[in-house]
C-alpha cells in the first residue's frame, strides 16, 4: 500500500501511472477505485493530509483545521454571503460529511436524461449503478438505539402536523450514534471513501500522493498528460516542493469550486463558455429550538430522518445537531446572553431547511483563489421564509420555550404567534443567515458541446485525455444530499473512460 506525504517527496518528483486521479473525495476515489479494480495503474493526487481513522477526535480547533479547506470558513459572495464547507484530507467530503445517502428524485434522472439527450441518466438506466455504489458503502437504515431524542421529538412533531417524515438511510456499518461525523468517524463505522472505496483501490496497487495540490495540468499538442502540482508541507502551508505526474489521462475531482479553478487556469470550457458556470449549491438555514428540559441532541447521529412533506416545493428539513463551538459560533448573541444561552446546550434542538436551487452563480477565478458568486432569488427567499416558518411552527407545536431565527434583525420568538413578525421585518434577501455544503454543477455534462463542458463520458470537450468526476457533472441540482449521485456519476466515468494506445 503506497501512501506518500510531502515527507516523502524530494525537491523534483514525477510519477508515472496510466490514470491520475485528482482528489480522492466522493468522486475522486470511486472513479480511481473502479478503475483499479479494472486493472488501470491509478495514481491519485491528493491536496489533504491522510488522517486514518485511529486519528479522529471531536476538537474542533485541531479538527477543522486538519479536515476541511480554510477550518471550514470559506464565502460565497452574493446576497447574502453565504458561508461553505470543503474537506480536504484524504476521503475529501465525505470524511466530514453526515453519510446521508438519499437517490435523487425520479423527476430529476428523468430531466437530466431529457436534457443530455441520454436515456442512460435516467432512472431505469442508473438503477444498477446506484446499486452498486450503496452496496459498496452500506446504505441503510439506522439502528434505533443510535438515533438520538432530537431526530425523535422532529419526528413526533411531523406526525403530529400531519407531515411526511423519512428515515435517513446512511452510508455505515454498526453505527452507533455517536454524532462525531463532522470531525471524522472515530469508529470506522461512516463509510466514507477512506474507509470504503480507497481500500479497495490501494489493495489493487493503487498509490497515494496527499499533501499535493494539483496547479496546473500537463498539456502536449492539445492532449492532458498529466498534472503539474506543489507538495505542501502540512505545519506552514507552504508549496515547496515541484511534484510532477505524467499519466494517459487525468481524471479532475476536486469539488464543484476547485476542479472549474484549476481548468479555468487554461482558458477550457470554450466551446460552450459554460465552465463555471450553473453553479448550484442547496442553501440551508438553521433554526434552534430551546426547550424546558434536556434533550441531549449530541448522543445519537446526526440526521435520524427528514421532513419531506414540502419536498416537491424544493423544501426539505431536518435536526442537525452541531457540536458546542460551532453551535455558539452560530448564535447571534454576544458575552452574557451568548453564556446563558450556550449553558443551554442540553436542551437546544438544532434543526434546519434546505431550499433546493431556482438558479444558478458561478465559479470564476480571483486574484490565484477561487470566486464562487451566487444569491439567492425573491422565490427561493419566500421558500425560506416558509420553510423557517414551518419548523418554528414544529416546535412550539413541541412545547419549545423559545426559538432563535436566522435573521439578523429578529433573533427570537417566544412563542407561535411572534412568527408573524417574519412576514412584516424580512423583506430584504440580505438579512437571512445561509450556509451551505452541496456544491454542484459547474462543469456540467452534456451531449452538445454548445451547452455543456464534458460529454457524456466525462471527457472535456476541448481537452482530449481530460476527465472530471466529482459533484461539477451535475447538469442541475440534484434536489437531496448529493454523495451518493456523485458516487454514481463517478462510476459511469470509469467505466465509459478511455485510454489511448
Ligand atoms: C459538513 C458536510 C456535511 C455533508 N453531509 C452530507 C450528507 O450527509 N450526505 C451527502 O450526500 N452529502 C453530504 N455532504 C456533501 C458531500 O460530502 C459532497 O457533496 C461530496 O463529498 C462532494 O464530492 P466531490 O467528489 O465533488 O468533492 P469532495 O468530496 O470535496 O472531494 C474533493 C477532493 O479534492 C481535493 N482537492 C481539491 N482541490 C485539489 C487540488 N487542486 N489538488 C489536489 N487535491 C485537491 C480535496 O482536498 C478533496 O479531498 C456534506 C458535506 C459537508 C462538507
Ligand atoms: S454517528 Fe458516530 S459512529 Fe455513527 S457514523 Fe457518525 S461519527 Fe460514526
Amino acid at each position: 500500500m503506497t501512501i506518500l506525504a510531502h515527507r516523502d517527496y524530494r525537491q523534483v518528483e514525477t510519477h508515472e501511472a496510466e490514470v491520475a486521479v485528482i482528489g480522492t473525495g466522493a468522486g475522486g476515489a470511486v472513479v480511481g477505485t473502479e478503475l483499479a479494480e479494472a486493472g488501470r495503474d491509478v495514481l491519485f493526487v491528493e491536496e489533504g493530509g491522510y488522517h486514518p481513522t485511529s486519528s479522529f477526535n471531536p476538537y474542533l480547533t485541531e479538527s477543522l483545521p486538519r479536515l476541511f479547506r480554510d477550518a471550514g470558513g470559506t464565502i460565497i459572495m452574493g446576497r447574502p454571503p453565504i458561508p461553505y464547507a470543503e474537506g480536504r484530507c484524504v476521503g475529501g467530503g465525505t470524511v466530514v460529511n453526515g453519510g446521508m445517502t438519499w437517490r435523487p428524485p425520479e423527476q430529476v434522472l428523468m430531466q437530466w436524461a431529457r436534457l443530455t439527450g441520454q436515456p442512460d441518466l435516467g432512472p431505469k438506466a442508473m438503477e444498477p449503478v446506484f446499486d452498486r455504489v450503496e452496496q459498496r458503502i452500506h446504505a441503510k437504515p439506522q439502528h434505533p438505539s443510535s438515533i438520538g431524542e432530537d431526530s425523535r421529538l422532529l419526528e413526533r412533531g411531523a406526525r403530529r402536523l400531519g407531515w411526511r417524515y423519512e428515515p435517513n438511510r446512511r452510508a455505515q456499518d454498526r453505527c452507533v450514534g455517536s454524532n462525531q461525523c463532522l470531525t471524522g468517524c472515530p469508529t470506522g463505522a461512516k463509510q466514507s471513501t477512506l474507509v470504503s472505496y480507497l481500500p479497495r483501490a490501494l489493495s489493487r496497487g493503487a498509490r497515494c500522493l496527499t499533501e499535493v495540490r494539483a496547479n496546473r495540468l500537463w498539456i502536449e499538442n492539445g492532449r492532458c498528460v498529466g498534472v503539474l502540482g506543489s507538495g505542501i508541507n502540512p505545519r506552514t502551508r507552504e508549496e515547496d516542493v515541484e511534484v510532477r505526474v505524467r499519466a494517459k489521462a487525468v481524471v479532475v475531482a476536486c469539488g464543484a469550486i476547485q476542479t472549474p479553478f484549476l481548468l479555468l487556469r487554461h482558458r477550457l470550457g470554450r466551446p460552450s463558455r459554460q465552465l463555471g458556470k450553473n453553479f448550484l449549491c442547496h442553501p440551508n438555514t438553521k433554526v434552534l429550538a430551546i426547550y424546558p428540559h434536556d434533550i441531549y441532541a449530541w448522543q445519537g447521529v446526526s440526521q435520524g430522518g427528514q421532513i419531506r412533506e414540502f419536498r416537491d416545493e424544493g423544501i426539505l428539513m431536518a435536526e442537525n445537531a452541531v457540536p458546542p463551538g460551532t453551535a455558539a459560533a452560530q448564535i447571534p448573541f454576544l458575552g452574557d446572553e451568548a453564556l446563558e444561552l450556550m449553558k443551554r446546550y442540553n436542551a437546544m434542538a438544532m434543526t434546519g431547511v434546505l431550499v433546493e436551487d431556482s438558479h444558478a452563480g458561478s465559479v470564476s477565478r480571483c486574484l490565484g483563489a477561487p470566486l464562487a458568486k451566487y444569491s439567492i432569488t425573491p422565490y427561493d427567499h419566500e421558500r425560506f421564509l416558509r420553510g423557517v416558518r414551518y419548523l418554528a411552527t414544529l416546535h412550539f407545536e413541541m412545547g419549545a420555550e423559545k426559538v432563535i431565527l436566522p435573521f439578523s434583525n429578529f433573533h427570537v420568538a417566544n412563542d407561535v404567534d411572534d412568527l408573524a413578525e417574519i412576514e412584516r421585518t424580512q423583506r430584504s434577501r440580505s438579512t437571512i443567515e445561509l450556509f451551505t455544503v452541496h456544491m454542484m454543477g459547474t462543469c456540467r455534462m452534456g451531449s452538445d458541446p454548445r451547452d455543456s463542458v464534458v460529454n457524456m463520458s466525462g471527457e472535456l470537450w476541448d481537452l482530449p485525455g481530460c476527465y472530471v468526476a466529482d459533484a461539477s457533472l451535475f447538469p442541475t441540482a440534484v434536489g437531496v444530499n448529493p454523495q451518493v449521485t456523485i458516487m454514481a456519476m463517478a462510476t459511469l466515468v470509469a467505466q465509459r473512460l478511455r485510454l489511448p494506445n
